[in-house]
């Protein structure tokens, strides 16, 4: 098998989306200036907040990031897979992949990933067709997905029973000798079939209506993982790859102030701060090169389950999602530093 990816920069790289203005959020969007549909920008400038000088005159701040890829608000999901594809063909040739959406809650995280034209069901139909057309090579490829989600720093099984989840744990096993992660009990679904994978997002969305009484609001609190194993052999030469692409729908990363809230949700608040501040410090530290006993994995449940997926021989791509409404701006343009810390790692 080639792998025509180009060379990743620390094997991490970040795009950023802008999702468009919808229905009458047009007359109350922030000053943002993105790129036209068809160039290949890397810049996105964010216009504000208000300063006021000395003198007590008013601008805007000017606030330019770039990142390897900026996607306007006109960008549509089918432009986004043809950016990762080559990604996703890397975890058929064995590699392990990464790939998050970050961003408030709104900034279409959700729309990006599982939309029938997102990338779960992209990748899904993908790799199908690329197993197909492999087999008169000798390949044969099995392909098991599972979907999880990681809330309260506990991992939930989103394809097992939803009255199970109260009393069933799930405990993440590593393999360092395999580099290989497992979840105890967690149902896995053999993908033999492209269309299963619709079965799959729904049986999802109905767990979490069970489980939660206000689904939306618990999505947007929790982490959400599709961990896709593909394990390829050739009959021919007697070859065998295993590779693993994890797609990861991040808690909204809004900061809420600890003072507004309390009880449970002062937990969950602190819960997702805390593992989203952890995958941060996970990336910047394979950024700088640390060797692999000191990259804080353990502190956060979702970076210890993605462990052998974040550095070593793995690809990790992070998006980060902004909305582009004036009342979103603060958020914005804290989410585009994370990112930026990101980038620069
Ligand atoms: P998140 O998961 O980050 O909370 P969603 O993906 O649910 O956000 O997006 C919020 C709303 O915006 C949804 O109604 C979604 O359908 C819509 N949306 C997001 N991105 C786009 C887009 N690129 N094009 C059209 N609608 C979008
Ligand atoms: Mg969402």
């Amino acid at each position: 098998l080639h792998n025509q990816v180009q060379e990743l920069k620390g094997n991490i790289r970040v795009f950023c989306r802008v999702r468009p203005a919808l229905g009458d959020e047009e007359t109350k969007t922030a000053e943002l200036a993105f790129p036209d549909a068809d160039t290949d920008s890397k810049e996105v400038v964010v216009q504000g907040p208000d300063q006021k000088s000395a003198m007590g005159t008013v601008t805007k701040a000017n606030n330019n990031f770039s990142f390897d890829r900026v996607f306007g608000p006109s960008s549509q999901n089918g432009e986004i897979f043809d950016e990762i594809s080559q990604l996703v063909q890397s975890a058929l040739d064995g590699y392990n992949v990464c790939i998050f959406c970050y961003g408030q809650t709104g900034s279409g995280k959700t729309h990006t990933m599982s939309a029938s034209d997102g990338m779960i069901p992209s990748a899904v139909t993908q790799i199908y067709e690329t197993a197909k057309s492999l087999e008169d090579k000798g390949w044969t490829y099995s392909m098991e997905g599972s979907f999880v989600e990681v809330y309260n720093e506990t991992v939930n099984d989103l394809l097992g029973k939803a009255e199970d989840w109260n009393n069933k744990k799930h405990e993440i096993r590593q393999d360092p000798v395999k580099l290989k992660t497992t979840i105890t009990d967690v149902t896995t679904v053999n993908l033999d079939s492209p269309s299963r994978v619709n079965a799959i997002l729904d049986q999802a969305n109905r767990n979490r209506r069970v489980a939660a009484t206000q689904a939306n609001s618990r999505s947007s609190r929790s982490h959400s993982v599709f961990i896709l194993r593909l394990i390829g052999e050739n009959s021919m030469t007697g070859e065998r790859s295993e590779g693993t692409l994890n797609l990861v729908d991040l808690a909204g990363s809004e900061r809420l102030a600890h003072s507004q809230v309390s009880g449970d949700r002062l937990k969950e608040t602190q819960n997702i701060n805390k593992s989203l501040s952890c995958l941060g410090d996970v990336i910047s530290a394979l950024g700088s090169g640390k060797d692999a006993k000191h990259i804080p994995y353990r502190n956060s449940k979702l970076t210890y389950l993605l462990q052998y997926s974040l550095g070593g021989n793995s690809k990790t791509l992070m998006f980060v999602m902004v909305s582009p409404l004036q009342a979103h701006l603060s958020e914005t343009l804290t989410s585009l530093k994370f990112a930026t810390k990101v980038h620069n790692t």
